[in-house]
């Protein structure tokens, strides 16, 4: 029998009228209306429509949104500056400055500046210690969209031998860390599951990658998990986004479909979960801020 979908563009739907349905009730109580605020440096096309996609999905779910878009000759100084005036502004709640950034700015500078309760990416350090001591300001946004796809599909993690391919700053590793914390009511997410991350350093990846009864893809290599690295029955998230001859693919083969009880598919998957969590930061930093 294939696999079940683990349908994150339907449950992104649902999950942005809940979203809309709490920016609602904030403004008939006469609340503040969360906004979130972009930064977009140069004009790299993946980032122009990543940028473009996330101000869209702010204004369907009744959220507000600013795009500000600077040249990619931009100063390091430049781009403090703005920030600096972000983080002062009341009416803005959340700060997304799309990375990659040109090369004559440093990414951490930018990401230490932006006020960690603005920070609804989740990428300050301060906001990454939180994260790992485990009272989370917020979830960082790929990860928490992996947790939600599969608890709101029905499939437990708790206690089950968990494998996490890859270890980045923004997926990998706070993936792992939400997956084998304790959950408690600062801490609601959390996975209390048993986890194993696999990078390139691992041997017999196919052999570790079998004992998980869930299967997280996040490597950015198309079809680099094939049906014979997969547990039958096992639930397999592919958060992979790849080109492959102008086609987008993830990271995990297609005829794993015959072997997994559960695939996320590549687009329709990861993808709208990622932009749905950064609006319900946006919600949370507001509610934090505002009340
Ligand atoms: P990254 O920073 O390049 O990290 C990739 C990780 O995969 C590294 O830890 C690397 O190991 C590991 N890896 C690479 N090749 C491997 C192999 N053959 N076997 C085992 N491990 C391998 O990438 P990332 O930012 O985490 O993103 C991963 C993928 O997710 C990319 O395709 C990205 O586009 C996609 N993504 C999607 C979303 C979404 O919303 N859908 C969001 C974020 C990222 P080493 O550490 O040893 O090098």
């Amino acid at each position: 029998m294939p696999a079940q979908r683990l349908d994150g563009k339907l449950l992104a739907t649902t999950m942005r009228s809940e979203i809309a349905a709490r920016a609602a009730d904030r403004a008939r109580l006469g609340k503040s209306r969360p906004c979130l605020v972009a930064v977009l440096v140069g004009e790299d096309p993946a980032s122009q429509t990543y940028v473009r996609n996330k101000h869209k999905a702010c204004q369907d779910s009744g959220l507000a949104s600013a795009v500000h878009t600077l040249p990619a000759a931009t100063t390091q100084a430049e781009l403090l500056d703005l920030v600096a005036r972000l983080n002062a502004d009341p009416a803005v709640h959340g700060i997304l400055v799309q990375l990659p950034l040109p090369k004559q700015i440093d990414d951490g500078a930018v990401i230490r500046a932006v006020s960690p309760a603005k920070d609804v990416d989740c990428f300050h350090p301060e906001n990454v210690g939180l994260l790992a001591a485990g009272f989370p300001r917020f979830y960082p946004c790929t990860p928490h969209g992996v947790l939600q796809l599969l608890s709101r599909n029905g499939v437990a993690v708790a206690g089950k031998e968990v494998v996490v391919v890859g270890r980045s700053n923004i997926v990998g590793k706070p993936l792992a860390l939400m997956l084998m914390q304790k959950p408690n009511a600062a801490n609601p997410a959390a996975g209390d599951a048993t986890v194993t991350v696999a990078h390139t350093r691992t041997p017999d990846l196919a052999a570790v990658c079998r004992r998980a009864d869930v299967l997280i893809a996040a490597v950015g290599r198309a079809g680099v998990i094939t049906p014979e690295m997969v547990k039958p029955g096992a639930a397999v998230v592919d958060v992979g986004t790849n080109s492959v001859n102008g086609k987008l693919v993830g990271d995990v083969h297609s005829d794993v479909a015959n072997v997994a009880g559960w695939l996320s598919p590549v687009p329709g998957g990861v993808g709208p979960m990622t932009i749905t969590m950064l609006l319900y930061n946006t919600l949370a930093a507001a509610e934090q801020i505002d009340g």
